[in-house]
């Protein structure tokens, strides 16, 4: 006798773990099981990652940094929508945010085997490279330019919001109602779980290693973009010198925010304002959130978590002691 067995396995989610943009990645799908639909979803962060990465050399932004000082080059219309973005962003954030803090980020080299904290008079001629009204838009032309030698663009602040979105597009456009991306930490929560409810978001704790929360948070087809300075740093005499550097002081920025969260319609536009909140602090951060209309959670040095008026009924803090 032929005995048959059904397969036990009930299929809830189709997912794809991947590393791309710095950082880790993952995919999960819900509500449609086609795998090519990740496949698709995974190519579109790797273009993404070709076109906007300062490490390989035929990228817009590799040609934009090593033509610093010689005038304009043109970039694909994406590339330089999100040029434009990120200078609105430095003015909104009154230069906290500063897409061309590369030459400060390769000084102090955070992330990297040889980081090191740099003598000042380094850091002080690194410094004057860092500035936003130095990089020059050409809409016509749909080029830039960086104006003086040795300036270079940095966009680690807001391309894994903005690949979030576009991953978003690739699943929405095909008919995905039940989604989770995270791109390193830039989350974004398509439509609702397949049972109807919201999505239950871990946030993470920044006196934590990666995947431990001081609280969840439930949201609908929302983003929840979290900054804060325990992915990468390194520990030097006690002091930790983490990856969001201060354009203004040159130093990793110490705002007194550990971590900030930022839930709204746009990927993109979280990653640029979690990473400008984190550099001006809770004060200005609040104020900057408002004019945005962005809904945010702040964790500061002294702990206490701040949470705006908006996500008062969707937040949960956890209780974490035993
Ligand atoms: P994470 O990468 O941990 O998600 P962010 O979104 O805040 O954090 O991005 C940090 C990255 O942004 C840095 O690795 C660097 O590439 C870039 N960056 C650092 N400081 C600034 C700044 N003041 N303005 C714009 N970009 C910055
Ligand atoms: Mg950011």
């Amino acid at each position: 006798m032929n005995v048959l067995k059904i397969d036990r396995q009930i299929k809830s989610n189709i997912e794809r773990n991947f590393y791309a943009l710095g950082t880790l990645n993952h995919i999960q799908i819900f509500d449609r099981f086609d795998e090519k639909l990740l496949d698709w979803a995974m190519e579109r962060v790797f273009q993404i990652e070709n076109m906007l990465s300062v490490f390989q050399n035929d990228s817009d932004i590799a040609k934009l940094n090593q033509n610093a000082g010689r005038g304009f080059v043109p970039v694909q219309a994406e590339t330089f929508e999100l040029l434009r973005k990120s200078l609105e962003f430095s003015e909104l954030s009154g230069g906290a945010f500063d897409v061309t803090i590369r030459p400060l980020i390769d000084l102090w080299g955070i992330g990297k085997k040889e980081s090191h904290i740099p003598e000042e008079e380094e850091l002080f001629r690194t410094k004057k490279l860092v500035d936003y009204r130095k990089l020059i838009l050409d809409e016509k032309s749909q080029s830039a330019a960086l104006i003086y030698e040795g300036q270079a663009i940095d966009l680690g602040g807001i391309a894994k919001g903005y690949a979030a979105e576009e991953v978003k597009r690739v699943l929405v456009e095909n008919n995905v109602k039940s989604a989770l991306i995270n791109l390193g930490g830039n989350i974004l929560a398509v439509g609702t779980q397949t049972n109807g409810k919201p999505w239950k978001i871990g946030i993470q704790n920044p006196m934590a290693p990666t995947g431990q929360y001081f609280g969840t948070l439930d949201v609908t087809d929302k983003t929840v973009v979290t900054s804060g300075s325990n992915e990468r740093f390194f520990i030097k005499n006690g002091i930790r010198y983490h990856h969001i550097l201060d354009p203004r002081t040159g130093v990793p920025a110490r705002s007194g925010i550990l971590s900030v969260t930022a839930v709204c319609e746009n990927s993109t536009d979280a990653d640029a304002i979690t990473t400008s909140i984190f550099v001006s602090g809770p004060e200005q951060g609040m104020e900057l959130a408002k004019k945005m209309k962005v809904e945010v959670i702040f964790v500061t040095e002294k702990l206490d978590v701040i949470v705006s008026e908006g996500l008062r009924n969707q937040f949960n803090l956890l209780n974490n002691e035993k």
